[in-house]
């Protein structure tokens, strides 16, 4: 197996040198362990956080092992009795081309016609689902609203934005980093304005095109960003707070938003959340996006880097903006 491993934690932008990739040779299989080869293992902005040697909610990487993170692969080889061999099963044994553990650590998932096995990593997995519960719980969205979405050409972005349309939003905002990216907001995902943080004056920006305000803004990117939600979210305006990229590299405290005094004024709601704990509406959020899906009433991208090899290139390029859509490794076993 050829697993990514931390050496050094990174300070500030890590580089390629603070990983290590290391084969290791698998051992015969156990009494209830299945080996899994993957086909497609995640990179997550929040992986940064798990770099640092900080408590959150995710325990951070312990310097030389493989690091984890979500995967999807195929059952190889098999001594359990609950997980056969060509199983498709989703976990978080990511950061490696092939895993061998224990049965419990795998969710056997459906193969669907039409759906790559990366979607279970991208719009049936983790980031469509933190869109979906941040919009419609955290932010509680409701039809009529005009909802902003930073990162918004990015895995959680993009379907918080369709996700708001199809729910009946007044109107759904986007900012993201490249003029491509901000043409495909409107054009692929039916956003109905979209504007490039890169050209500056943000809050500028969202005030052009939003001249009625937001009710619901869902964050990304924290910093300017939200500083200009601030400043333009209507009277009992929501946001959502899920992650905050423009920060994850800094090597200082962030300066807070200027303008937290809205929130009194307004009567603002911003509320953090992880999706790890908001897992019990995988259920319906699986449900009413397989038929979006089949409906194509939602359309996603992915950005594919081939060969395990490239993962840390994959990771930083995330970092940078280099994906549309979900980034995924492709392993080539
Ligand atoms: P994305 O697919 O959105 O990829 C990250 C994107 O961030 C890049 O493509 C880039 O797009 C953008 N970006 C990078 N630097 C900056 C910057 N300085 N300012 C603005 N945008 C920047 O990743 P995900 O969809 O997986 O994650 C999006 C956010 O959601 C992250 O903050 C992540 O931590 C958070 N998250 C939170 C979860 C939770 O449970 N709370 C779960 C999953 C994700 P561009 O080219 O537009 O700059």
């Amino acid at each position: 197996s050829t697993q990514i491993q931390l050496v050094t934690r990174p300070v500030g932008w890590p580089t390629a040198r603070d990983f290590r990739t290391v084969s290791v040779d698998l051992p015969e299989l156990a009494p209830g362990e299945v080996r899994v080869t993957n086909e497609f293992v995640s990179v997550d902005p929040y992986m940064r956080g798990r770099m640092n040697d900080v408590k959150s909610y995710a325990p951070p990487y312990v310097l030389g092992e493989a690091m984890t993170g979500g995967a999807v692969g195929r059952v190889v080889a098999s001594a359990s009795d609950t997980i056969k061999v060509g199983d498709v099963v989703v976990h978080q044994f990511g950061w490696r081309d092939r895993v061998q553990e224990g049965a419990a650590g795998f969710r056997v998932v459906p193969e669907l016609s039409g759906v790559p096995l990366s979607a279970y990593l991208g719009v049936l997995g983790m980031t469509a689902l933190t869109a979906y519960v941040g919009l419609l719980d955290v932010a509680a969205f409701k039809a009529g609203d005009t909802v902003f979405v930073s990162g918004a050409a990015g895995a959680v972005g993009s379907m918080v934005g369709q996700i708001a349309r199809l729910k009946g939003a007044k109107r759904v905002i986007g900012s993201a980093g490249s003029p491509d990216k901000v043409a495909l907001l409107t054009q692929k995902y039916g956003f109905d304005a979209a504007f490039n943080y890169r050209d500056g004056d943000i809050a500028g920006q969202l005030a052009a095109v939003a001249p009625d305000g937001i009710d619901v803004y869902f964050d990304n990117v924290g910093g300017e960003h939200l500083e200009a939600a601030l400043a333009t979210l209507n009277n009992g305006g929501r946001a959502a707070l899920c992650g905050a990229i423009s920060t994850y590299n800094n090597t200082e405290a962030t300066p807070g938003p200027r303008n937290m005094v809205n929130i009194v004024g307004r009567g603002l709601t911003l509320k953090g959340f992880i999706v790890g704990n908001y897992v019990h509406h995988f259920p319906e959020f699986s449900a009413e996006m397989a038929g979006w899906l089949a409906s194509g009433e939602i359309v996603f991208d992915e950005t594919v880097v081939d060969g395990i090899d490239h993962a840390v290139e994959a990771f930083l390029g995330l970092l940078r903006g280099e994906n549309t859509g979900k980034m995924v490794v492709r392993t080539v076993a």
